[in-house]
């Protein structure tokens, strides 16, 4: 069943002026995501990555085209898209236990069930034991489990990732991306996941969709039917 429907999407940066036509960033983009698929969009710089994920993520209007999710179309925040960012964004002032709670404290929900679901999405990440430390006391790979955890417990029904590697070390994102497909797989999440790394894509994805440049175009679509870890 489709989750997320990408259809048509075009989007044009503006230009300085009324008589400039600015930058066509995407075109024709047209992305199904099936229930617990596992889909990523690869390609090189300035082909849109970023572009389609402020999109997707309601983060930006004024594109042509549509983004829907079950049906509904997504035209600002949605709260079953849940965002990881490539960036640091851990709470420097929370410990781990308290990052990851931090969206179940916006949504009011209780506290004992809070802590559980925290410390529980934290067990998978293999965080256990490190729940007090604070993110200044975490390596880069845990402080993005931790980032990943806190929006996960919210249990989005889609996670949304740009380039949630890009800032490791080669052997981290190897490991971390094996991480996250065991979890994936074990929550069954949907995910579609951003990334500039041909490789990565394909060690992860269901499904690769491949853009190329100026403006950002689909030029491949990729099954990857091969089995994963
Ligand atoms: P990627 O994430 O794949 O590197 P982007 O989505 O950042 O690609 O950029 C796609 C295209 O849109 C590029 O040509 C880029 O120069 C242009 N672009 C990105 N952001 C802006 C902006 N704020 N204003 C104008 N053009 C932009
Ligand atoms: P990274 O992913 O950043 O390379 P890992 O998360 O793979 O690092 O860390 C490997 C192990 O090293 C962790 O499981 C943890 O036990 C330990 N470790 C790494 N950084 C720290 C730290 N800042 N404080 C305590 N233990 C750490």
């Amino acid at each position: 069943k489709t989750l997320l429907k990408i259809q048509d999407l075009s989007f044009r940066y503006p230009g300085e002026s009324a008589d400039e036509l600015g930058i066509l960033a995407l075109e024709g983009i047209e992305v199904d995501v099936r229930e617990g698929e596992f889909v990523s969009i690869v390609g090189p710089s300035g082909c849109g990555k970023s572009t389609l994920l402020s999109v997707v993520g309601g983060l930006v209007s004024g594109f042509e085209g549509s983004v829907s999710i079950r049906g509904e179309e997504v035209r600002k925040p949605h709260p079953d898209i849940g965002v990881v960012f490539q960036e640091d964004s851990t709470f420097p002032w929370r410990n781990a236990l308290r990052n990851v709670e931090f969206g179940l404290e916006l949504r009011g929900v209780p506290k004992e069930e809070r802590r559980r679901r925290a410390q529980e999405i934290l067990r998978l990440f293999g965080l256990e034991g490190f729940e007090q430390r604070f993110p200044g006391h975490l390596s880069g790979g845990m402080k993005q489990r931790v980032a990943i955890a806190r929006t996960l417990v919210l249990e989005p029904e889609i996670l949304l990732m740009d380039e949630p590697f890009g800032a490791l070390d080669e052997q981290t994102r190897i490991i971390l991306g094996e991480e996250l497909l065991r979890i994936q797989q074990e929550l069954r999440q949907t995910v579609l996941f951003i990334t500039h790394n041909i490789q990565e894509s394909i060690m992860l994805s269901d499904r690769v969709v491949i853009l190329s440049a100026r403006p950002g175009r689909i030029k491949a679509v990729m099954d990857v039917d091969f089995p994963r870890p």
